[in-house]
C-alpha cells in the first residue's frame, strides 16, 4: 500500500487528501512529510520547522481516528453522508478447486474481468454505477463480509455473490475506515447490536 493510502488524512493538521507516491507522503497544508523508517512499524516525519522524529505508525492511524478519520470528507453540512471513487469492479464468477500432489486443498475464487464505474456511499450502504451493468445496490445490513487486502476492498453479499473494488485514485484504507464505521452504525440504528467483526463474516453482539 502507497504510504498516502494508508495516512490519507495528515496526522497534524487533518488535512484531506494527502499527497505523495510510494513510500513518500507529503501534506499540502502544513507541509509535514512521511517516509519509512527502519522497521515496519515506524515512520520517519518531517515537520515544515526541520525537526524529524520516527513515529509509531499506529500513533500516527490513531492521531487520524481522533481527527474524524474519513468522514470529514465524505459527511455533508446536512449530516448526510455522500462520498464516491473510480473503482474497477469485478464480481466473482466461480470458484475453482485447487488440487496439490492430487488432493484437494481447496478452493480459489475466480473473478469475471473488471469493469470501470463510480462507487458511491451513503448513510445506509453502497452503491455501484459499473460501465453496461444494472446499478447494484448494497444495504450495510445485508453485506456478509467485508474484506480488504492492500489494494482492494471485497464485500460478500447474500446469494453467494462476491464483489472486489479497486480504487483508481483513492485509498482503500480509507474505504475500508469508512465502510466500517458506517456498518457499525447502521447496525447500532437497527438495534442489531455492535459489530466486532469484519471478516470472514460481519458478527454483531
Ligand atoms: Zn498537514
Amino acid at each position: 500500500m502507497a504510504l498516502a493510502d494508508l495516512l490519507y488524512r495528515c496526522p497534524r493538521c487533518g488535512f484531506d487528501p494527502m499527497d505523495g507516491e510510494g513510500d513518500d507522503a507529503s501534506c499540502p497544508a502544513c507541509s509535514t512529510r512521511y517516509s519509512r523508517g527502519r522497521g515496519d512499524r515506524l515512520l520517519v516525519e518531517r515537520r515544515p520547522d526541520g525537526v524529524t522524529a520516527e513515529i509509531p505508525v499506529s500513533t500516527l492511524v490513531a492521531l487520524i481516528e481522533g481527527s474524524g478519520g474519513p468522514l470529514s470528507r465524505a459527511e455533508r453540512p446536512d449530516g448526510s453522508i455522500d462520498y464516491s471513487a473510480d473503482v474497477l469492479a469485478s464480481w466473482r464468477v466461480g470458484e475453482e478447486p485447487v488440487h496439490h500432489k492430487g488432493v484437494l486443498r481447496g478452493f480459489s475464487e475466480s473473478m469475471g474481468e473488471p469493469v470501470p464505474g463510480v462507487l458511491k456511499v451513503d448513510r445506509d450502504g453502497v452503491t455501484l454505477r459499473a460501465q453496461g451493468q444494472a446499478e447494484a445496490r448494497m444495504a450495510f445490513l445485508e453485506i456478509r463480509a467485508l474484506q480488504t487486502s492492500s489494494s482492494s476492498l471485497q464485500l460478500s453479499l447474500p446469494g453467494d455473490r462476491l464483489v472486489q473494488f479497486r480504487f483508481l485514485a483513492d485509498s482503500p484504507r480509507r474505504w475500508e475506515d469508512l465502510l466500517r464505521h458506517l456498518l457499525r452504525a447502521a447496525y447500532r440504528r437497527a438495534g442489531k447490536g455492535n459489530v466486532v467483526e469484519f471478516q470472514p463474516r460481519i458478527v454483531a453482539e
